[in-house]
């Protein structure tokens, strides 16, 4: 049988390694990390008293691979979130409420009811979008954008959510394949889903015990350090234990983060540029649910089993605030934002994902290579490669399953 390595086992090596092994070949999965997940995991945070995530993670009905990742995996059942696509909202700035509710088909009728819409906006505001289609590949999505009602209260946030790059110098072209896959779909792909319990639970643990199934072997706590090379192909991983020679017909999938693959493959070019992620979490329990929130420091809200989670993106001037301070200053908000009382601050933890995704911008779109190396049994894959997509759950699952397909060809 084929033996297929996959180095890394974030969410872009875990569908790789899936499908590797449903095609019939042997799978090696390597991850530096004492568990597998990479940028998406859960763990028990003392603190708190709880499971938390590193990072809210927030999915919508229209990720196609990553639904067919979860139907792999058998957890589609494991998210929860409403039945039609609705989005609350709040301006912290004037107290405002109000749900954003597109109908389900592709024909957007929901622009024309107030009831659906943005507040403050009218149907011909949406019109603006379409300027996206028409970007070029150096605009920006704040310059290609009017700035309204609908920026503020939608697009802006948005977009700083979906690129995680501040607006001023995210692509308007990505902004677009954003839109595309989502409001152009119609709402039936916008519902919103995020776990019941965590991310490991649901595309992680699952994934494990799938590969385990077909006699996959995972290698935590293992480094790879370095790839040799002859003839076009790879022949050997250094691991921890010693050096790894590959056999012919033998393939390996880099899934790595962009500056470890950078370091592993010399002459590749990688996105440079990165963009942190702030979350907080606080130890209270509030009905499950998300909103958004505009107008203050926090972005998202996400009530969950045993806490309530912040989400602040695009958030590289916030990474080296004090974390108590942050803490302070965003609880407040969230007690708006759920309407309860402000009491007392309770426990709290303050993630920063320093580098939680690379920068959208153009410069380093150009940046992003393809699955596809010039050694003949090694594919690329991770939220940072070309997908076409921002670096995404959806980006890095269909990102693993292109190398899959390139290096099944081999
Ligand atoms: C806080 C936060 C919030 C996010 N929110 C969302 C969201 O709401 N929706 C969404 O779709 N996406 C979101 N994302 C993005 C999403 O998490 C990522 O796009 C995705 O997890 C990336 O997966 P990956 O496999 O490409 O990379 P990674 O998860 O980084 O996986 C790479 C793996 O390689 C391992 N590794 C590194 N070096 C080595 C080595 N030398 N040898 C072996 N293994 C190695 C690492 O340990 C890691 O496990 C968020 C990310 C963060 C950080």
């Amino acid at each position: 049988m084929r033996h297929a390595h996959v180095i890394g086992a974030g969410l872009a090596g875990l569908s790789a390694a899936l499908s590797l092994a449903d095609a019939g070949a042997r799978v090696f999965l390597y991850d530096a990390a004492p568990q597998a997940g990479g940028r998406c995991r859960s763990y028990l945070d003392r603190e708190l008293g709880c499971r938390v995530d590193n990072g809210n993670h927030l999915l919508l009905s229209g990720n196609r691979a990553a639904m067919a990742y979860l139907d792999q995996i058998g957890a589609r059942g494991s998210l929860t979130g409403p039945a039609a696509p609705e989005f609350p909202f709040m301006d912290l700035a004037d107290n405002r409420r109000w749900v954003l509710r597109p109908n389900l088909g592709r024909l957007p009728w929901w622009i024309f009811s107030a009831a659906r819409r943005v507040p403050g906006t009218g149907p011909a505001d949406y019109l603006d979008l379409l300027r996206l289609r028409r970007a070029g590949p150096e605009a920006t999505v704040s310059r290609t954008l009017t700035h309204g009602t609908l920026w503020r209260d939608l697009m802006e946030p948005l977009a700083i959510a979906a690129l995680n790059t501040p607006t001023d110098r995210a692509s308007a072209a990505l902004m677009q394949a954003v839109v595309a896959e989502s409001l152009g779909r119609g709402g039936a792909a916008c519902i919103p889903c995020w776990p019941k319990v965590g991310m490991s639970e649901s595309l992680i643990d699952p994934a494990l015990a799938r590969l385990a199934i077909q006699r996959a072997e995972l290698r935590l706590s293992c480094r790879v350090a370095g790839l040799e090379t002859a003839d076009g192909r790879v022949t050997a991983l250094h691991l921890p234990d010693g050096r790894l020679d590959l056999e012919a017909g033998d393939s390996v999938i880099l899934a790595t983060p962009a500056p470890v693959s950078a370091q592993l493959l010399p002459g590749l070019t990688v996105p440079e540029e990165f963009e942190a992620i702030v979350n907080l979490h606080y130890a209270h329990q509030a009905p499950p649910g998300f909103i958004g929130l505009v107008g203050g420091t926090a972005e998202w809200v996400f009530a969950k089993p045993g806490h309530v989670s912040v989400t602040i993106s695009a958030a590289n001037r916030l990474v080296d605030q004090d974390a108590e301070a942050l803490a302070n200053r965003v609880w407040p908000e969230v007690c708006r934002a759920l309407a309860i009382p402000a009491g007392p601050m309770p426990a709290w933890r303050v993630v920063k994902e320093r580098r939680a995704t690379f920068a959208a911008t153009p410069s380093q779109l150009r940046q992003r290579p393809g699955a596809r190396t010039s050694l003949a049994n090694l594919a690329l894959a991770g939220d940072w490669t070309n997908t076409g997509l921002p670096a995404t759950i959806e980006g890095a699952i269909r990102s693993g399953r292109a190398a899959a397909a390139i290096l099944s060809q081999h």
